[in-house]
């Protein structure tokens, strides 16, 4: 019973340079102030399910917009394509000047825009209206994290409803729009009702406090600031911590999760990088200088990338270590472990509200591996089980793809997931979705190997090479690990046998 030198999952592709993008903070009502959001639709490609506000990529037609009142044409092509952005996704028309448009025509024109017909400029042109900077209250630019798959460096600008228009989504890429108060959707996340990402969150914490220099608040804290993204709460007393990990280059990160409220546990500090150890003894010590309190450290399972901090914090903290009997066996040499924690156990942290953890025993990927899910919130933290990118390795021996599948299934029974906190890469909104795809992905692949041995035996080699023909030479011995579990699968249930120099279908020799 060894540590594999397999890495836990398909290594990722260095960061990917982030593109422009502006997102418009809609407000309404000056004295009781509303703001606009959206929820993305489950197809987005990034960030779906999430609430966000309205905005997109910058459109090179952008920089044809006449903007009044910038003399900065960067910014000015970024003001564009909040204005186009804002149209396009709520109906709202933020310029000045020429026709006096009703309604009717207005959602003309944005249909014309939407479905191609007329670019943004022309329909300026074609209204004599024009994109003025004083509409445009320019806050703070994110930039999504290096981590991310899809990155988008974001302008924010916050902008007053003008009198006499209305939003209206139309569902696509948008499922629904709503007004609401800062502090009304500040709760919903509170409540774990919903996913958003950091600057939405930061700026919904900004705009609850009042509206009256709100920008000038949002300058001052450090978090605004391009490239900072030190504290993600995911949802409230979820703390997301994303360490590089010395996985199989190019690099990839692992998440470390500190949760609960007055009372804390750290899931997987997994970095034994120094710089990276730092980031999060930063972020413990924060939370302690707000008075909270961490017991203990919980490891998933037993690879590199999930344990290679427990030590560090160990000793800094003085904390006990939590884990399954399988992984506390494993890991024994180098780890000590406190606490044995056993399918369906609960761990519950006070506070207010409260977080009730509840221990799933759930093998494939690793013997002793463990997923939490916090039933209050319905929130699944799901280890290496899946994963927010990429697909999970199964390697036996401590991989097995049969444990793997009932442990998905298991999953799959959870009264409510509401979001899924992989081990690896983004949060996902579809918790179920993405579970069920794995199991749709996963025998799929298991009858593309039955096909391949019902023409003639095989070996494992020749299947990768037919299998994985896309995938780089170096991702072949993951994949060939991959192979062998459905393989050993297969055997266990009669259906192929070993032969020379490879597998055959049962009863095709
Ligand atoms: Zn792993």
């Amino acid at each position: 019973m060894t540590s594999s030198n397999v890495p836990s999952t398909t290594p990722v592709t260095p960061p990917v340079t982030p593109k422009d993008a502006s997102a418009v903070v809609l407000l309404r009502d000056r004295d009781d102030p509303k703001v606009f959001w959206v929820k993305r639709s489950q197809k987005m490609k990034f960030m779906a399910g999430y609430y966000a506000f309205p905005g997109g990529q910058r459109d090179p037609e952008d920089s044809l917009v006449p903007v009044a009142n910038c003399t900065d044409s960067e910014e000015a092509h970024m003001i564009a394509c909040a204005a186009r952005e804002i149209f396009e996704e709520t109906g709202v028309l933020i310029a000045r000047g020429g026709e006096s448009l009703t309604s009717e025509r207005r959602s003309l024109l944005r249909r014309e825009l939407v479905e191609d017909r007329l670019g943004f400029n022309a329909l300026l042109e074609l209204t004599g209206l024009i994109v003025d900077a004083r509409d445009f209250i320019a806050a703070p630019r994110w930039v999504t994290p290096h981590y991310m798959p899809r990155r988008y460096d974001t302008r924010f600008y916050a902008v007053w409803l003008p009198e006499g228009q209305e939003t209206e989504i139309i569902p696509g890429e948008l499922e629904l729009g709503e007004w609401l108060r800062p502090a009304e959707a500040l709760q919903r996340w509170c409540d774990g009702g919903c996913l958003i990402a950091t600057p939405i969150l930061h700026m919904l914490q900004t705009l609850s406090l009042g509206i009256d220099g709100f920008v000038e608040r949002l300058d001052s804290v450090s978090q605004a600031e391009r490239d900072r993204h030190e504290r993600i709460e995911m949802r409230l007393g979820f703390f997301l911590c994303p360490l590089r990990t010395p996985t199989i280059p190019p690099a990839t990160h692992t998440n470390c999760y500190v949760i609960g409220g007055e009372e804390m546990v750290v899931i997987d500090p997994g970095s034994a990088y120094p710089e990276e150890q730092e980031k999060l003894d930063t972020l413990i010590e924060s939370l302690q200088g707000e008075g909270r309190r961490i017991r203990e450290v919980i490891i998933t399972h037993l690879h590199t990338d999930h344990v290679g901090g427990v030590r560090h914090l160990v000793e800094r903290f003085s904390l006990p270590v939590a884990a399954h009997r399988l992984t506390a066996e494993a890991i024994a040499s180098s780890i000590t472990v406190d606490r044995l924690i056993e399918d369906g156990d609960l761990i519950l942290l006070g506070g207010e509200p409260y977080w009730r953890l509840r221990a799933i025993w759930s093998p494939g990927h690793a013997r002793g591996h463990l997923s939490f899910y916090e039933e209050r919130t319905g929130t699944l933290i799901s280890g290496d089980l899946v994963v927010g990118f990429g697909t999970v390795v199964i390697a036996p021996p401590e991989g097995n793809l049969n444990d793997y599948l009932a442990s998905l299934r298991k999953l799959l029974k959870l009264p409510r997931l509401t979001a899924l906190l992989p081990g690896h890469g983004p949060i996902l909104e579809d918790a179920r979705g993405k579970i069920e795809e794995y199991i749709t992905h996963r025998l799929e692949r298991e009858e593309q190997i039955i096909g391949l041995l019902a023409e003639r035996p095989r070996s494992i080699p020749e299947l990768v090479g037919i299998i994985y023909a896309d995938l780089p030479e170096a991702i072949h011995p993951f994949a060939a690990a991959s192979v062998e579990a459905h393989l050993e699968k297969l055997e266990g249930e009669e259906r192929v046998v070993r032969v020379d120099g490879g597998y055959a279908l049962r009863g095709s020799i």
